[in-house]
């Protein structure tokens, strides 16, 4: 046995996992058929949008070892820390995906919109993300352009 056990999953999925196809469909899927599958089964993400959903769900879980897993190693920060319980660590509190984009077979964008708070502000981080499949078929986040509005 070892003494850290993992951090305990929610039963709905911090994404909201609203899917463009889902119209009407508001409730939330279950984390363990929703991003668990990717974050904890091991499982690739077919497509950047569904990495994208499973990597704010890490984030809200401050899971830095599955945000490294799908990270691109070149712009990986090489001091990535989300714990989660961490003074000040921003408390996730929804995502909004408002376009995903399939460029070709390997490159891919998400434009989404994050809220969170910290120090009991509210604030929201509006990016669009890039992302690429390696040569293993796993997507990984390259880079994104932050928007001020
Ligand atoms: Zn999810």
């Amino acid at each position: 046995m070892t003494t850290s056990s993992p951090a305990a999953r929610p039963l709905d999925c911090p994404c909201g996992g609203a899917a463009p196809d889902q119209r009407g469909n508001t409730k939330p899927p279950r984390f363990a058929q929703c991003c668990g599958r990717f974050i904890d089964g091991g499982e690739a993400a077919p497509t950047a949008w569904e990495l994208m959903r499973s990597r704010y769900s890490a984030y809200v879980l401050g899971d830095t070892a599955y945000l490294r897993a799908t990270w691109d190693a070149s712009t990986c920060p090489a001091d990535l820390d989300v714990d989660a319980d961490a003074p000040g660590a921003p408390k996730w509190l929804g995502l909004q995906i408002k376009r995903y984009a399939a460029i070709d077979p390997t490159h891919a964008e998400v434009e989404f919109v994050a809220r969170f708070k910290t120090g009991g502000r509210a604030q929201r981080l509006h990016e669009t993300s890039r992302f690429a499949r390696g040569e293993d078929g796993r997507w990984r986040y390259v880079d994104g352009d932050v928007s001020d509005h």
